[in-house]
C-alpha cells in the first residue's frame, strides 16, 4: 500500500537535498518520479527545486488554487508510471493540498513524500504541517543542530541589521530576511531578547 509520509525539520536541515537525492535514487532505476513545488517559491527559480549544497532539479509547479489530485491524476495519464510522488516546501501548501495528497495515495496508490517545516519563526505550526501531522502514515525528522550542539527544533528569523523578528507574516519569500535554526532553549532566550547579531 502507497503511504503519504512527512518529512518535516526546522530550516536549512538539508530537506531538499534529502528530496533530490530520494527523487535521483528512482530515476536511476528507471522508474518514474514527479516533482511538485509551490509556484510562489521562486528562490531557485521557477518550478526548480534547489538545495543549498548546489544540486537542483525541475519540477512542476502549482498555484495555490491547485487541485493536485487533479493535475497528478492528468499527469500519471501519460508517459510511464508514477512510482512515487515528491513534495518540497511543503508548509507553503493549503491544508486543502495536504488532502488532495492523501486522495492520491489511497485513490492512485502512489506514494506521496512531503519536505517541510514543522513550525515558523514564533514557533507556529504551518497549517500545511498541521494537517500533515494529523494525516500521514509516516513522519520523519530530518535533524540538524543548534550553535550549542543540541538538535535544532527551532527558528528565528532575522531581518537585514540581524534583528530577532517577533511579528509578521507566517510566510515571506524572496525578502532579505535570514533564518537561524536553534534549540528550543536558545531560540526561547532569542525570543526573549537575549540576541546578539554577532551569534547569527
Ligand atoms: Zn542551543
Amino acid at each position: 500500500m502507497a503511504k503519504l509520509y512527512f518529512n518535516y525539520s526546522t530550516m536549512n536541515a538539508g530537506k531538499s537535498t534529502m528530496l533530490l537525492q530520494a527523487a535521483y535514487n528512482y530515476e536511476e532505476r528507471g522508474m518514474r518520479a514527479l516533482l511538485l513545488i509551490a509556484a510562489f517559491d521562486e528562490r531557485a527559480g521557477k518550478g526548480i527545486i534547489g538545495s543549498r549544497i548546489g544540486l537542483q532539479a525541475s519540477a512542476v509547479a502549482f498555484e495555490q488554487e491547485a487541485d493536485l489530485l487533479a493535475l497528478i491524476t492528468e499527469l500519471s495519464g501519460s508517459g510511464e508510471p508514477i512510482a512515487c510522488i515528491f513534495v518540497d516546501e511543503a508548509h507553503f501548501m493549503t491544508r486543502q493540498h495536504v488532502w488532495q495528497l492523501a486522495r492520491v495515495v489511497d485513490r492512485l496508490n502512489i506514494p506521496v513524500m512531503v519536505y517541510g517545516l514543522r513550525t515558523d519563526f514564533q514557533g507556529k505550526l504551518f497549517p500545511a504541517s498541521q494537517e500533515l501531522m494529523a494525516i500521514a502514515d509516516e513522519m520523519r525528522e530530518v535533524r540538524t543542530i543548534c550553535h550549542c550542539g543540541r538538535k535544532a527544533t527551532m527558528v528565528v528569523r532575522l531581518d537585514a541589521g540581524g534583528n530577532v523578528a517577533r511579528e509578521g507574516a507566517q510566510i515571506e519569500v524572496g525578502g532579505n530576511e535570514k533564518y537561524v535554526s536553534l534549540c528550543r532553549r536558545h531560540w526561547d532566550d532569542a525570543m526573549n531578547g537575549e540576541w546578539t547579531a554577532e551569534r547569527a
